[in-house]
């Protein structure tokens, strides 16, 4: 497949999780790919492994809550491949300590969590920006999450931060338009990431299982992989989608339409 031929995609969160996997499916698709992700050891790992497999790929190591951070990635993307056409901003944060109410929950905690999760988009997004208009268009794809629709409790921070990246999605969506700049959400439910393992080791027991009973909250019987993620956010990113933008996309396995008053099973593990 060669979707992606002469495209460059940036992944920030690349290294592991649902990052790392598309960011493997852009390669294979024929994009080159920066994988833009603050855990170098990580991060190197998954680009020599894509490198190994005769794919074009580049490690930078970024904290995408930091503005040089970002700029440099975006810069390193147009040195090395010669422009940025995708940003998949997927980098997020939800820190087994964080789940705690509002007057619980630090200005520190606060700020690192919307720091990464939102201000992490806004900033990749001012830098990526001006290297898509020069290649006259592009495509910005938020990840958000089911938590940005519907809420659980003591999650404050995470739950703005998704809230906040769906309504940056809108916004950039209408500022960059007649630019053909396109810029669409994703709203995944639980998905079996490194993220989603350590909250469900949370819960002590075995994380297989406890993996098996989040799916089983959700109508589709499981939870979703990281091929899941991938096969969507490469389909908005084409062509396919010219029409798209401005909207989010839930793939859940039909947890959004559930309704509480439903009776579904509970423990979805909701999420990552
Ligand atoms: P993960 O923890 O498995 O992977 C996240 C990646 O982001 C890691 O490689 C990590 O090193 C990187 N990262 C963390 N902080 C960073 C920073 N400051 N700068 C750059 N990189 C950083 O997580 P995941 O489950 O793959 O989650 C990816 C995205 O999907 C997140 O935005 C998350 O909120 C969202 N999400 C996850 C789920 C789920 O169930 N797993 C559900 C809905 C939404």
């Amino acid at each position: 497949m060669a979707e992606f031929n002469d495209k460059v995609a940036i992944v920030t969160g690349g290294a592991l999780g649902m990052g790392s996997i598309t960011a493997y499916e852009f390669a294979k698709s024929g994009a080159s790919v920066v994988v833009a992700d603050i855990d170098s050891s990580a991060g190197e790992q998954r680009v020599a492994r894509m490198r190994d497999n005769g794919l074009s790929a580049l490690f930078l190591q970024t904290d995408v809550s930091v503005a040089a951070d970002c700029e440099r990635a975006v810069a390193s993307a147009v040195a090395e491949f010669g422009g940025v056409d995708v940003l998949f901003n997927n980098a997020g944060i939800q820190p087994p300590d964080s789940y705690l109410n509002v007057e619980d929950t630090s200005e520190e905690t606060w700020d690192k969590i919307t720091g990464v999760n939102l201000k992490g988009h806004f900033l990749m997004s001012k830098y990526a920006i001006p290297e898509m208009r020069k290649r006259g268009g592009g495509m910005i794809i938020n990840n958000a999450s089911v938590q940005g629709l519907q809420s659980q409790p003591l999650v404050p921070a995470y739950a703005a931060s998704k809230g906040g990246a769906l309504s940056l999605t809108r916004q950039m969506a209408l500022d960059y338009a007649p630019e053909r700049i396109r810029v669409l959400a994703i709203c995944p439910g639980t998905i079996d990431t490194e993220m989603v393992r350590t909250v469900a080791s949370q819960e002590g027991g075995d994380i297989d299982q406890t993996l098996v009973r989040y799916g089983a909250g959700h109508p589709i019987g499981r939870i979703g992989q990281g091929e899941d993620i991938a096969a969507l956010v490469l389909f908005l990113a084409s062509d396919a989608a010219s029409f798209m933008t401005g909207s989010h996309v839930v793939i859940d396995g039909g947890l959004m339409a559930l309704g509480a008053w439903a009776g579904g099973a509970g423990g979805s593990g909701t999420d990552g």
